[in-house]
This record gives C-alpha cells, structure tokens and sequence, in this order.
C-alpha cells in the first residue's frame, strides 16, 4: 500500500477499501471504470451507516443455504470482487465446494489473465472462464461476458456474483439459474433481478458467508431449503431502501 492511511481517521476502513482498489487497478486487476463503480457503491453503504443491516443477515443467511443446497454452484469474479476479496474468495470456495470462474464486463486477455494468477497465488488451484477456456455462450447476452466456460457458469445451477450487471443477471435468470448478487444499491435492475440480493459492501459481506456457511453445514436439506423458502428478495429490498431513505433523512447533531 502506497498511501499510509492515519489509522485514527474516521474513515480509516473506508479509505483502506479504496487503496485494495487502487492497488488492483495498478496491479492490472481492476479497471478505472471499476473505481467509479464502487463509488457508486460508496455512496449507498454511507447512507446505511457502512455496518451489516438485519436484512443484509437474512440475505447472507438465505445465501448461505442456497450454497449448500445447490449441485453445481459457481463464484463469478470480477476485477474489483478480486481485488477486495482475493483471500476470502479461495475461502468461500472451499466452504460451499464452488468453483470458481472470471467473468469481465471491460474485458481484455491481459487482466483475465491477471487475475487469474493473483487468484492461483493466493492458492487457487482451479479458475475457469480465461484463455481458450470460455467456449460455451450465455444467450440473451451481448458482448465479452456472454463467453464462458462449459465447465463452470454454462452448466451451474446457482450463480454468485456480487458486484454484477443488470443485464447479466436477467440473462442468467433466463437460462434457469439461481442468481445470487451482493449489491449496495437496493434499486439496481440487478438487486431486482437477483434470486437473492445481498444489499452490503462484499467486503464486510464475504466473511460473514464464509462463517455461516460453517454453521449451516451441518444442517439437514429440508431445513435449508425452508430458510430459503421464508426468503423474500423484493421484501428484504424494500426493507434496505426504507434504511437508505432514513439515513439519508437523518443528520444527528453529534457529527
Ligand atoms: P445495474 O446494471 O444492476 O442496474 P448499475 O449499472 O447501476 O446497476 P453497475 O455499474 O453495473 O451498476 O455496477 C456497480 C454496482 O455495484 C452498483 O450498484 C454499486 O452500488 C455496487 N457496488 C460497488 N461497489 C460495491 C461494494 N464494494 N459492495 C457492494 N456493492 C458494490
Ligand atoms: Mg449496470
């Protein structure tokens, strides 16, 4: 890290979280697109008090047991999803046996092939989605993201992508899919189209999984699949945006 961030700054965490991120775009990761990106999604876990809301629980909770209870569930990665949560997306991995694939809107051969790597360094022994690798096509999808891997995203029966497109979402809704989608933004077309949509920052997010993952192995088929029975996305949307409303309504006298 190049910059040293003051480590009593009030927004210490959040300046950190940006550095991961101008560390990733230097390191052929992360794109320039992908820092406005997350200010977008700045803005809106400002608003939520940049903690874990009860419904974000829920969300990770229904997610944990739709992991658990799927055939063949995937981890699609982004440039940014990378470079916030490299460690943790070999964890999560290895927690729900799902394989992992490169996905890239602003694609290029170079920062597939980075990521990759950075991935396979910190102990990733199989990425799908790079190289010649991405022979299969998602239909109802233009552009690079509708190539991918016959091994993982083309023959998966649930999709995890934080930090997701729209269209992509509808387009892996349409072919079948669970899509589970880790979203600040509880308006985005993908938080609405999401089977399941985390609205928190992946990086408080992931670990969270990870440990409920852990807790809910044990548990039998049918009573995970009730957790995500009880499950209500738009619900639990709408409860986030009602968050979003009041911290934006609310400036306390103390700040
Ligand atoms: P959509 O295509 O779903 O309508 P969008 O076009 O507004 O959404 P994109 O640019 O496609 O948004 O993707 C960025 C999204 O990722 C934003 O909604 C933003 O809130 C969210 N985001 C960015 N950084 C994070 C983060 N660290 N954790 C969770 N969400 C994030
Ligand atoms: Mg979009």
């Amino acid at each position: 890290m190049q910059f040293n961030i003051p480590q009593d700054h009030p927004r210490a965490e959040s300046l950190r979280v940006r550095e991961m991120l101008v560390e990733g775009l230097r390191g052929g990761l992360v794109v320039e697109e992908g820092l406005i990106a997350h200010g977008r999604g700045e803005t809106f876990d400002y608003l939520l008090g940049e903690k874990t809301t009860l419904s974000a629980i829920m969300a990770i909770k229904a997610t944990a047991a739709m992991l658990l209870t799927s055939s063949h569930p995937i981890i699609s990665v982004n440039g940014n999803f990378a470079a916030l949560c490299g460690k943790e997306i070999i964890e999560l991995s290895r927690a729900c046996g799902a394989l992992i694939e490169v996905n890239l809107f602003y694609h290029s051969v170079n920062r597939e092939r980075a990521i990759k790597c950075y991935l396979e360094r910190l102990g990733a022994t199989d990425v799908l989605g790079t190289g010649k690798d991405r022979t299969a096509t998602i239909p109802y999808l233009n552009g690079e993201r509708k190539h991918v891997d016959p091994r993982g995203i083309a023959i998966a029966d649930t999709v995890f992508v934080p930090l997701e497109d729209g269209d992509r979402t509808e387009a892996l809704k349409k072919m079948g899919k669970k899509v589970i989608a880790v979203d600040l933004n509880p308006l985005s077309r993908t938080s609405v189209h999401a089977t399941i949509c985390i609205v928190d920052n992946v990086v408080r997010v992931i670990p969270i999984l990870i440990q409920m993952l852990l807790e809910l192995k044990s548990e039998n088929r049918e009573s995970l699949m009730n957790m995500i029975g009880k499950f209500d996305n738009i619900m639990n949307l709408n409860e986030s945006a009602r968050l979003i409303r009041r911290g934006g309504s609310e400036i306390s006298a103390t700040i």
